[in-house]
């Protein structure tokens, strides 16, 4: 309504300029240097340009004099900003300083954390005119030979040997034969390289495996997860000695050695710089020598792999009182590889993480003496550990929990559009009702959306980057959606999918959802502080650059560095500015977009949001600065905008990648409108939210001119998109590919698919026993079974025919049955019926 009155009122004001004299002028003056700023000419550019304008202005359009005073006293401003020297004694220095003493002062593993790994895409959208070049040209993720080899080898051999119910219910641990299997092919081994005797895998292939495994088994692919992210491998791969690799790298490809890393403990989880667990150098006995070494003293938990770890991989910190180290006293977080057998380890014990028994448990150490040689990288990398972590978690933060989550997705995906197709209430298939149409279109839209996520952002890693922000974006949203697909599955399974047993295949990866919620950052810091935290500054294109001139310790330079960076940044600002406000007025159809046909506007969409984006920051870091760290909701907001950017992005990609398929439009227009959707709405609530208040209105005049005009998938296009996975199409191959649906009889993924094509061929003859059977009154069972036999007795179905329907009836009903125990089987004590019966009768008291 606003955003129509608006426009109502802008039209109305054009049309009245343009019947005044010189109205006509005074709009082309306008547009035109509203252009320059939409193009980002630089200052020179941009003042000479000016310069004409407003001479041809003046002459031709006859503005009133006060106007054309102020115009010409911009223009002098204007050519005086030109003058470097000037500019900086009387702008730029006094600016600086006052700068310097609002900067916020870093703590070296803060400044570590920024300064990790490298920007990339995020970086783009940080600037309000993303380059698309630079997204589509990167390649394709691709599997090798040897990798597609594995996933249809040890990986489908794997699946086929795990049975969930078995592990979680009645093993409460993969099987010994499963463990061995893990070790002896090479599971472990994945980020070890080949010289090593490891897999040496990509970063696509590793999340590959993990997908797969992931739609079979949530124990089992946890469990492989672990040795290939962060800890000791991947450390040991960046920082370790040439001793170090060469001892521990071939023991870890081999199995020989089982890792865990241990950072968390009981009085340092999120703010897991703060760990009080304490290393001191000194001297003691190491395998009967005297040696300097470290005594070490700590407290962990949640550690997984830990119970079953032959070698830990403790974080600590570090403290030299006696200065045997010859520097610093606090030297900081260290970390090292602590064989299990070290006296004075106590491991062992097992957490219970919901039900879902990957080995997990504390460890405690106490003055456990080690050589200096069992830090990661010697003695020269004492203090690193901090930098190393946030190093490597850039990376392993985009495979482990996005590829697992995406492969349970898919598998919930795959199982519920057949589910859906088979189980029918109301003589009507379940996933025909608009309501439960609107849910399977969520799961497809948001597992397209992480599949996206997934194999792109691999693609990028594999092509040498180490996007540290886009890994904080997986984690949090990629997790969120599986969480979302997961209860979505759950709810079209209705009581089938909350009966645990056998034939429960839904119920684990509900279990451990939160898992994949809280490990790798939890997900409430993850979205609150990190993604806007850090992308703010690491992404920017200007701050940095000012922060770091502001340091400089050589002042002349950093005067330079800062004035360059300063100009830049206003010109930028305002820029961002005009570009908002226009596109928002046009809703970005004039906007270039580097491709053409329907996913076009969702390019050119992204653009606007953007630059109204990159506006947005500007003004609340100017205005707000390091308060707005401490405004979570603010800075929550704003990372969800870029994160939404983002994954419309990988989902625009992804389809490029796949080669543009016709048949997914309906999928990658609902994942875009969805995000997009979303990111207006974040976008919104930030500024509705902004402290104040009159800013906050300007900033939504210029973002929003037209209101909120952007809207969610509607129900025609949840339709669409549920149809596609309800039925046997070539989406719902590609969308769930890479699962674990292989047609065997204890693989519920592969028998759903089998029932549903079943479904298909068989309903023209359902529909001859309803029309010449139920309607005429020749069939008159209430169940299929007795509807078969009397339609065959009728003659409405041939022999063959009513065979086919009772396997089909048969398989169906296998399907949809569920599990019941004694209660002995469920390890309930046994109590007698008469006690429980008791009990019901026992009177209320309140
Ligand atoms: C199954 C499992 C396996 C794990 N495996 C390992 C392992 O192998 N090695 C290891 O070292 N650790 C491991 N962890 C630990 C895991 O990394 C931590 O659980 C996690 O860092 C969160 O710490 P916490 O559980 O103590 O939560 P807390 O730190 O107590 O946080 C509680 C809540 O507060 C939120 N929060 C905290 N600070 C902020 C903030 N500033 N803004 C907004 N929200 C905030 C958190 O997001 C969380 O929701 C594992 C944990 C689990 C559950």
């Amino acid at each position: 309504m606003l955003g129509a009155i608006v426009s109502l009122l802008l039209v109305v004001a054009a049309a009245y300029a343009v019947t005044q004299v010189g109205g006509v002028i005074t709009l082309a003056f306008s547009a035109a240097v509203l252009f320059l700023a939409y193009r980002r000419l630089s200052l020179l550019a941009f003042t000479v340009t000016f310069t004409v304008l407003l001479a041809l202005y003046t002459t031709f359009g006859a503005p009133a004099d006060i106007w054309k005073g102020l115009l010409w006293v911009l223009l002098a401003a204007l050519w005086l900003l030109n003058v470097r020297p000037l500019r900086k004694a009387l702008i730029t220095r006094p600016f600086m300083a006052a700068y310097l003493k609002l900067l916020p002062s870093m703590s070296q593993t803060e400044k570590e954390a920024l300064e990790a790994g490298t920007v990339w895409w995020d970086g783009e959208l940080f600037t309000g005119a993303p380059d698309w070049a630079k997204l589509l040209a990167a390649k394709p993720p691709r599997l090798s030979p040897a990798e597609e080899a594995f996933l249809e080898g040890p990986v489908e051999e794997l699946c086929r040997m795990l049975d969930e119910w078995h592990i979680t219910h009645e093993l409460g641990d993969l099987p010994p034969e499963v463990w061995e299997f893990l070790k002896s092919r090479g599971f472990f081994a994945m980020i070890i390289p080949k010289k090593y005797g490891g897999l040496e895998f990509s970063a696509y292939a590793h999340s590959c495996v993990l997908a797969k495994i992931s739609s079979r088994s949530p124990t089992a692919s946890s469990t492989v997860a672990v040795p290939n992210s962060l800890g000791p491998a991947e450390l040991l791969n960046h920082y370790g000695t040439e001793e170090q690799k060469n001892h521990y790298l071939p023991r870890l490809a081999r199995g020989e050695e089982v890792p865990c890393f241990a950072l968390t403990g009981p009085r340092a989880g999120s703010d897991a710089a703060s760990i009080p667990d304490t290393g001191v150098v000194c001297r003691g006995t190491w395998r009967g020598a005297e040696v300097v070494g470290i005594r070490l003293n700590f407290s962990k938990r949640y550690i997984t792999l830990a119970p079953i770890a032959t070698v830990i991989g403790l974080a600590f910190r570090l403290f030299d009182p006696d200065k045997l180290l010859g520097g610093k006293t606090d030297i900081g977080i260290t970390c090292a590889l602590i064989p299990r057998s070290t006296p004075g380890i106590s491991i062992g014990r097992r957490h219970f993480p919901l039900n879902v028994p990957f080995q997990n448990g504390p460890i405690q150490g106490r003055d456990v003496f080690v050589p200096l040689d069992c830090i990661i990288g010697g003695p020269a990398m004492a203090g690193s550990g901090w930098r190393m972590l946030v190093e490597q978690l850039s990376v392993g933060r985009c495979i482990s929990l996005p590829s697992n989550t995406t492969g349970a997705a898919k598998a919930g995906v795959w199982a519920t559009g057949a589910y859906a197709r088979i189980r029918s209430q109301f003589n009507t298939p379940v996933g025909r009702f608009e309501g439960v149409e609107t849910v399977i279109a969520r799961m497809v839209g948001l597992t397209y959306t992480m599949d996206a996520a997934r194999s792109v952002t691999a693609g990028a890693i594999d092509g040498g980057e180490k996007p540290s922000v886009p890994s904080a974006m997986l984690k949090y949203h990629v997790t969120e959606m599986g969480r979302q697909v997961c209860n979505d599955a759950m709810d079209v399974h209705g009581g089938k999918g909350i009966m645990l047993g056998p034939r429960n295949y839904l119920g684990r990866s509900y279990q451990i959802t939160p898992v994949a919620i809280t490990v790798e950052g939890a997900n409430l810091l993850t979205r609150n502080l990190i993604i806007f935290g850090q992308g703010a500054i690491r992404c920017h294109p200007f701050v940095l650059r000012e922060m770091n001139a502001a340091r400089n310790p050589d002042r002349a330079a950093g005067v330079d560095a800062f004035d360059r960076a300063l100009f830049g940044h206003i010109g930028f600002t305002l820029s961002n500015a005009v570009r908002s406000f226009i596109m928002a007025l046009t809703h970005a159809r004039f906007t270039r977009a580097p491709v053409a046909g329907e996913t076009a506007r969702y390019y050119q969409h992204i653009v606007r949001f953007s630059a109204s984006f990159a506006f947005a920051v500007d003004v609340a870091m100017l205005t707000l600065g390091g308060y707005l760290k401490k405004k979570e909701g603010l800075s929550a907001r704003l990372g969800d905008v870029l994160s939404s950017m983002y994954l419309a992005s990988m989902v625009l990609k992804h389809h490029e990648n796949q080669g543009r398929r016709a048949e997914d439009l309906p999928v990658v227009e609902w994942a875009c409108r969805n995000l997009l959707y979303h990111a207006q709405e974040q976008l919104h609530g930030f500024l509705r939210n902004f402290p104040n208040r009159a800013l906050g209105a300007l900033m939504r005049g210029l973002i929003f001119p037209r209101g909120l005009i952007y809207s969610a998938p509607g129900d025609r296009l949840a339709h669409r998109v549920a149809g596609l996975v309800t039925a046997p199409t070539e989406t719902r191959d590609w969308l769930c590919h890479g699962i674990y649906w292989t047609l065997e009889p204890r693989n519920p993924l592969g028998l759903l698919q089998e029932a549903m094509l079943l479904a298909g061929q068989l309903e023209p003859l359902l529909k001859r026993i309803r029309v010449e059977g139920v309607k005429t009154g020749k069939v008159t069972a209430l169940d299929l079974p007795g509807q078969i036999q009397q339609a065959h007795a009728a003659g409405i179905v041939s022999e063959t025919e009513a065979a086919a329907l009772r396997e089909y009836d048969r398989k169906t009903m296998d399907l949809i049955n569920v599990d019941d125990f004694a209660s002995e089987e469920l390890g309930i004590r046994a109590q007698p019926l008469e006690a429980s019966l008791a009990g019901q009768s026992r009177p209320h008291v309140a």
